[in-house]
C-alpha cells in the first residue's frame, strides 16, 4: 500500500503563461536557485511535438525523470475515462490535482520508495507547469476525435468510424487469418414507433435499442449506428458459431427491453443478418452480405436471425 507523503496540492492556474510561475505555491523562493522555469518552458516545448495523451505522459515522464528521480507517475482522468502508469508504484507518493482556468484536467501522482524531499516536491510543482497547457491541448483532441467519431445520439460510434474501423479489421483479420463477423441490425416497424408516439420517444426507443445492444456484446466486439435506425455489429475473432449466437443474444436482449415513457412501457424488436468475412473478400461485400441477411430476416417475419450465404 502507499504512503501519501505530502498533503495533496492542486495547481490551480487561473491565468497561466509558461513563465508565470510566481502565481504557483512555493515557487518563489526557487525560482532564484534552480533553473526550474526554463526547464518547464522546455518541458512545454517538447511536449508541443504532440496531440496524443499518452504520449505526452510519456515526454514528461521521460523529462522529469532527468531531475527528480520517481519510480511511476499515475495521471488519472476520471471525465475522460483515462488512467496511464508509468513504472511501478512505490510506497511514497505526491499527488496534484491539475486544474487550469477553472477545468479539471485530472490527477498525476509520483511513487517511489524513498520520501520525497520538500524541494523535490516544489521542483515538480514548477515541473508540472510545463505539462498543464500540452496536456489541455492533448486532451480536448481527444475529446474532438471522439466527438467527430460517436453518435450523439446514442453514444454509440457512428458511420465514419466504422468506415474506418470495418476497414482495418477486414486487413487484419485477413493478415492473422483470423475469423471476423458483421452483424447487421434494423429496428422492426420503427415507422410506426414515430408515428404512434412520435419522434422524440422514437429518439428514446432508438436509445434503449442500442443500450440493449450494447449490454449484449464484448469488450472486444464494436458496435456502431451507420442509419437512421440501423446498427453494426463487429465481432473480431468470432466465427459462424460464435457470432450466431451473439446476435441470439442481442435479439432476446433487445426483445426484452423497454422505453418507460408517461407510464406507458415501449418495446420493440430488432431484425439481424450475420457475415462470416471469407478469404480473400473486401469490407464492402462482407457489409453487403450481412445487409442481404438481414434483408431475409424482415422477409421471413422480422425478430429472427438470418445467416448469410
Ligand atoms: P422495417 O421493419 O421494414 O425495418 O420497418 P421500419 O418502419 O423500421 O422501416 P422504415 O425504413 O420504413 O422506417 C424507418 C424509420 O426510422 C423512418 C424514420 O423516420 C425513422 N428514423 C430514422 N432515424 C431516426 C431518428 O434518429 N430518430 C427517430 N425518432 N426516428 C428515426
Ligand atoms: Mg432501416
Ligand atoms: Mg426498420
Amino acid at each position: 500500500m502507499s504512503t501519501v507523503q505530502q498533503p495533496t496540492s492542486s495547481l490551480v492556474y487561473s491565468d497561466f503563461t509558461a513563465n508565470t510561475l510566481a502565481t504557483l505555491p512555493h515557487s518563489a523562493g526557487l525560482e532564484q536557485q534552480s533553473p526550474a522555469p526554463d526547464h518547464a518552458l522546455r518541458i512545454s516545448g517538447i511536449l508541443q511535438t504532440t496531440l496524443n495523451v499518452e504520449q505526452t505522459l510519456d515526454l514528461f515522464g521521460r523529462e522529469i525523470r532527468r531531475m527528480v528521480s520517481h519510480d511511476s507517475i499515475t495521471y488519472r482522468n476520471p471525465l475522460q475515462n483515462i488512467e496511464l502508469t508509468q513504472g511501478k508504484p512505490g510506497r511514497h507518493s505526491g499527488a496534484y490535482q491539475l486544474i487550469v482556468a477553472g477545468q479539471a484536467l485530472g490527477e498525476i501522482i509520483f511513487t517511489r520508495k524513498k520520501k520525497f524531499t520538500g524541494q523535490e516536491t516544489t521542483l515538480i510543482e514548477q515541473l508540472l507547469c510545463g505539462l498543464v497547457y500540452p496536456l489541455r491541448n492533448a486532451l480536448l483532441y481527444k475529446q474532438a476525435v471522439e466527438a467527430a467519431l460517436k453518435d450523439p445520439l446514442t453514444g454509440v460510434h457512428n458511420r465514419t468510424a466504422m468506415d474506418a474501423i470495418l476497414q482495418r479489421e477486414v486487413d487484419l483479420a485477413h493478415r492473422h487469418g483470423a475469423p471476423l463477423s458483421l452483424i447487421a441490425v434494423d429496428i422492426d416497424y420503427f415507422k410506426s414507433v414515430n408515428d404512434t408516439y412520435g419522434h422524440s420517444i422514437g429518439d428514446g426507443v432508438l436509445k434503449t435499442v442500442a443500450e440493449a445492444t450494447a449490454a449484449s456484446i464484448r469488450g472486444t466486439d464494436m458496435l456502431f449506428r451507420y442509419g437512421g435506425e440501423e446498427f453494426v455489429v463487429l465481432l473480431s475473432n468470432t466465427g459462424q458459431e460464435g457470432s450466431l449466437c451473439l446476435a441470439e443474444r442481442i435479439r432476446r436482449k433487445v426483445q426484452m427491453a423497454h422505453y418507460i415513457c408517461n407510464e406507458a412501457m415501449i418495446s420493440s424488436t430488432i431484425s439481424l443478418g450475420v457475415a462470416c468475412l471469407s478469404p480473400g473478400e473486401n469490407a464492402a461485400t462482407l457489409f453487403i452480405r450481412a445487409d442481404q441477411a438481414l434483408y431475409q430476416a424482415k422477409a421471413a417475419g422480422r425478430n429472427c436471425v438470418k445467416l448469410a450465404e
